[in-house]
């Protein structure tokens, strides 16, 4: 057994948990399309044991198949009565992968030379996002898209244009400008790198309905990536380095605020990244018990309500990692029915994941399509015009989805609709009088 099969070695009392009793197989959205046991996660946990105790090479098609095929929604947890923690052992099946990965497999090569050398990188970042911003706000992904070039761009590419220009605004935005910080608890937003790459409107959204809810809001500037997509791919100590920068960044005790349900769960985790770092484990869970949505934050002031600006009917999917990594899906959906009242309508499925997870829709495209088209005919029988989800991945993907179906559907964070009722109602003119008083 190599040191890097020791990754999941070490993690045999959480593999040996498994009672082998197969209710988590009809929550696996892999096992119910393809029907494997190896596509489910009680499969997966097999192979995952075999590679720990030696019995299967970590190199063999079988482990790298099926575990690279999971989607990491951790639906399965969430009905496991023995209490598996899945998410973490596929994490460190994802380590032990990411070393036996053949240095033939260019795909893989090329994921892991942009997480070291442009995610692991602020300036480097900046530029990239700042690039692919240009190339969205001048309109060329749906020149690309619309031309007859399409015709001889593969799916993939496609499909990474779709994403791009999937993450302009669903809505015009009037720019309210933020109102000052009124007496209140301190709260420092987490901004996230696609967050503030794409979604820049989302953040200041999420600020501006802080601040009227009373919150004294601030970005803490030194603070970078959170790791998900290092960590989702195998790369644990690029997860920790852009970890311990996030806890010297938010060194205080106020809440961590989110609004990106993958970046929640990345942060929540930090204190399982670093349980055996004798320096840092203290510190690194206190911050992950710091760590709360935006919709969550808002309970615990009793958000200010206001009546729905639109006139489209809204549905609302759950992102898995808010569902299950955060435990906030409730509070994100009550959050959300405050802003659009009797305009919402409820989607079937929403606890089954859209097949974004990360960059998983780019790198298992196939499935990934298979669980979208699941998700889109769900949101079709609602006949809703806009769907709000608390995750840029899973806006991204499923309005990339919904625009090459040629369906016509505005897909936006739950907070901007909240963000649109207070402007609507005139809550923030009043804030800010109040401010001034
Ligand atoms: S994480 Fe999701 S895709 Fe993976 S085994 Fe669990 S339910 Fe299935
Ligand atoms: S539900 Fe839990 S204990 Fe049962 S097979 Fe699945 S992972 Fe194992």
């Amino acid at each position: 057994m190599n040191t890097d099969q020791n990754a999941l070695a070490s993690e045999e009392q959480k593999l040996l948990a498994c009672i082998h009793c197969g209710l988590c197989l009809e929550a696996c959205p892999t096992y119910v399309i393809t029907g494997n046991e190896n596509d489910g996660p009680r499969g997966r946990l097999y192979l995952m044991r075999a590679v720990a105790e030696g019995r299967l090479e970590d190199t063999s098609s079988a482990f790298q198949t099926h575990i690279d095929r999971c989607l990491g929604c951790r639906a399965c947890e969430q009905v496991c009565p023995a209490g598996v923690e899945y998410g973490q052992l596929l994490e460190s099946s994802r380590e032990v992968l990411q070393h036996a990965q053949p240095k033939s497999d260019m795909a893989n090569r090329m994921l892991q030379l942009v997480l070291r050398h442009i995610w692991l990188s602020p300036a480097r970042l900046r530029i990239f996002f700042g690039a692919s911003r240009l190339f969205r706000n001048l309109g060329l992904a749906r020149l690309l898209l619309k031309s007859r070039l399409a015709g001889l761009i593969s799916p993939r590419a496609e499909f990474a244009l779709a994403l791009l220009e999937s993450s302009r605004p669903a809505f015009r935005n009037r720019g309210t400008p933020s109102q000052p910080d009124q007496r209140g608890e301190d709260v420092l937003l987490f901004a996230g790198c696609v967050g503030e790459g794409l979604f820049a409107r989302v953040n200041r959204a999420t600020k501006r309905v802080l601040r009227a809810n009373n919150f004294n809001v601030s970005t803490p500037k030194d603070q970078v990536c959170c790791g998900a997509l290092h960590a989702h791919a195998g790369d644990l100590e690029g997860a920790r380095e852009l970890a311990r920068k996030n806890i010297v960044a938010f060194d205080s005790d106020a809440p961590i605020v989110t609004n990106a349900g993958g970046c929640g769960a990345m942060l929540m985790t930090y204190g399982h990244l670093f349980a055996n770092d004798k320096d840092l484990a203290g510190q690194a869970a206190k911050f992950s018990a710091r760590v709360r949505d935006v919709s969550q934050q808002l309970e615990t002031s009793g958000m200010r309500t206001a009546p729905s600006s639109g006139e489209d009917y809204v549905t609302y999917d759950t992102s898995c990692h808010l569902l299950y990594g955060q435990c906030a899906g409730d509070a994100s959906e009550r959050m959300l029915r405050t802003a659009s009242g009797n305009k919402f309508i409820a989607l079937n499925g929403t606890e089954r994941c859209c097949g974004a997870a990360g960059i998983y829709n780019l790198m298992q495209p196939d499935m990934s399509q298979k669980v979208l088209n699941e998700k889109l005919a769900h949101i079709r029988e609602t006949r809703a015009g806009i769907l709000a989800t608390g995750n840029p991945g899973c806006q991204m993907h499923i309005g990339a989805g919904a625009s090459l179906a040629g369906m016509s559907l505005r897909v936006c964070h739950p907070i901007e609709l909240v963000d649109q009722a207070y402007e609507h109602s005139g809550l923030y003119k009043n804030s800010h009088k109040e401010a001034q008083n």
